[in-house]
């Protein structure tokens, strides 16, 4: 059954505590940043920043509200970018605990189809090595029994990780609790994905690809369209 994360963003205060521990876990630099009108820093993903607090401010039903989606990875159960690369072990699947992880043979393979096969845009190909990066679930530190950085650095309890059935109990408990306050809370894509989002509002209004949507399926990339039909979701 795996492992899986539950991320309950009726919680996050966008503190960066956990972007912060990926970086320093993973030994990523920091990237140089410009100011461009948002808190929200670095502007996107990269191959040196997997882990990224996006904001955004929107007026939902009169109420303006500040929304935060700490991105990452899904570690979907079937994952479309894992069926891109030629050889089968540039991206391994870990048995145990369902991590999705990209291996250095990454570089030899085509990044950007990769890329565009994930439902949620996460992988970014690195522009020296040409090695696809993304969050591997910190996969040396679950191994060990230890929580992954993110969520051992998280004091809001927004990070939560376990168990997959124990975070599927724990996300409908804290979707009930949120419903109180949030009537239009959610739960996004909890049946493909090992991270699972619990959404105050419609998980539009945080970032585009929060929710896999079809909106945004590349003509050319069967494996996201193939991820959409199993979601039932429409396909234009
Ligand atoms: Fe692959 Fe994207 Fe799913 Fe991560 S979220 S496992 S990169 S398809
Ligand atoms: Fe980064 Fe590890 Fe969290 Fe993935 S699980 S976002 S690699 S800290
Ligand atoms: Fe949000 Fe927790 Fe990350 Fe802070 S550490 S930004 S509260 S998820």
């Amino acid at each position: 059954n795996g492992k899986s994360f539950l991320v309950d963003l009726t919680r996050c205060t966008a503190c960066r505590g956990c972007q912060i521990a990926c970086k320093q876990w993973k030994k990523l630099p920091a990237e140089k940043t410009t100011n461009w009108g948002s808190y929200q820093n670095p502007k996107d993903l990269s191959s040196e920043t997997i882990r990224l607090v996006r904001f955004s401010e929107v007026v939902d039903e009169g109420t303006l509200r500040w929304l935060f989606f700490p991105e990452q990875c899904r570690h979907c159960l079937e994952a479309p970018c894992s069926t891109v690369p030629e050889n089968p072990k540039a991206i391994l699947h870990d048995k145990e605990t369902g991590a999705v992880v990209y291996t250095e043979l990454t570089a030899k393979e085509d990044g950007e189809s990769i890329r565009m096969a994930c439902p949620y845009d996460i992988p970014r190909v690195d522009p020296k090595t040409k090695v696809v990066n993304k969050c591997d679930m910190c996969i040396d530190r679950v191994r060990a029994g230890k929580l992954p950085a993110c969520v051992q650095a998280c004091p809001t309890g927004t990070m939560n990780f376990g168990d997959r059935e124990d975070m599927l109990k724990l996300g409908e408990e804290r979707l009930a609790a949120a419903k109180k306050k949030f009537p239009k809370a959610m739960l996004v894509d909890p049946e493909e994905t090992r991270v699972i989002y619990l959404a105050g509002v419609p998980p539009e209004n945080y970032y585009e690809y929060l929710e896999a949507d079809a909106s945004d399926v590349m003509p050319d990339s069967l494996t996201r369209k193939q991820f959409l039909a199993k979601l039932g979701k429409p396909i234009r």
